[in-house]
């Protein structure tokens, strides 16, 4: 017997307003309608409030490194099941449905490309994939990434895009690639590599808590949730309301956090310049 089981109602209930689906997304930040078209055409971008929807990694490298120019790391990398975690289904069959869902084998990418004709390291990860959690197969494409970079003397470009932090179908060593992210960038460190970090919306948790702030430079895309726990959890558990904005770009920049705001129609022209900037 399930120990939880949702019960189904026996009608459902209809929504006040239908959007038919496919044409229309309900910005989530101001919650304008806006034709998918012009939201493509806007890089995703709400046109009222400028909240920077999550793109898929794809789009990402799209975005960033210069056409045909990426090659990539590690693609063959799979995730095993080493805990046999079915809760609350296996997890070799949600692996499987995620990768078909989003044409990914986890749910970041790495490899080495392009950036305005500059040599770079990237690697992306994808909140579509299991939330962009970081479960070993991600630990070990990035800390591959980091290694090489060092190598290579690369700079290095994170995007994250991460929802969860752990991967709990992997349990601790899931969590063990906190360290092993961190302990690479510290070696990228040592030999003087330049490892830029960019926070787009939503970056949380064990993400957040490893290798996304351990940037020399943190950017962050405008109004992006950035966190370790979600606001929700944390006024619940310390019983008190939240100042406005709390965990988002801009609150963060106030504060020290992060240490530029970017619009995304001027995110790779921005990185062209720091790595002109830095020249390593
Ligand atoms: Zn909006």
């Amino acid at each position: 017997m399930k120990l939880f089981s949702r019960h189904q109602p026996a009608f459902a209930r209809k929504s006040k307003r239908e959007i038919p689906t496919g044409l229309w997304t309900k910005c989530e930040a101001c919650s304008q309608l806006i034709y998918n078209k012009a939201l493509d055409e806007n890089l995703r971008v709400c046109p009222k409030c400028e909240f920077h929807f999550p793109l898929t990694a794809h789009q990402r490298l799209h975005l960033t490194i210069d056409e045909g120019t990426l090659e990539e790391w590690d693609a063959d990398l799979t995730p095993l099941d080493p805990l046999q975690f079915s809760v609350p289904k296996p997890y070799a069959q949600k692996v499987v449905e995620e990768q078909r869902a989003c044409g990914m084998t986890d749910a970041c990418l790495t490899g080495k490309g392009l950036l305005e004709g500059r040599e770079v390291v990237i690697g992306v990860t994808d909140s579509r994939f299991m939330m962009g959690s970081m479960g070993s197969v991600v630990g070990e494409r990035l800390t591959r990434a980091i290694e090489r970079a060092t190598e290579q003397h690369l700079p290095l470009i994170i995007i994250s895009g991460s929802g969860g932090g752990a991967r709990m179908q992997e349990g601790v060593l899931s969590l063990m690639q906190m360290a092993k992210t961190s302990s690479a960038l510290m070696k990228l460190d040592e030999k003087g590599g330049l490892f830029l970090s960019i926070l787009t919306h939503p970056t949380m948790a064990g993400v957040l808590a490893s290798f996304a702030t351990l940037g020399d430079l943190i950017i962050a895309e405008p109004k992006a949730l950035i966190g370790f726990t979600g606001p929700r959890v944390i006024e619940s558990t310390i019983r008190q309301k939240l100042p406005e904005g709390f965990q988002r770009s801009e609150f963060l920049l106030e504060h020290g956090l992060i240490d530029f705001i970017v619009q995304r129609r001027d995110m790779k022209d921005t990185l062209a310049r720091l790595l002109q900037l830095f020249r390593v």
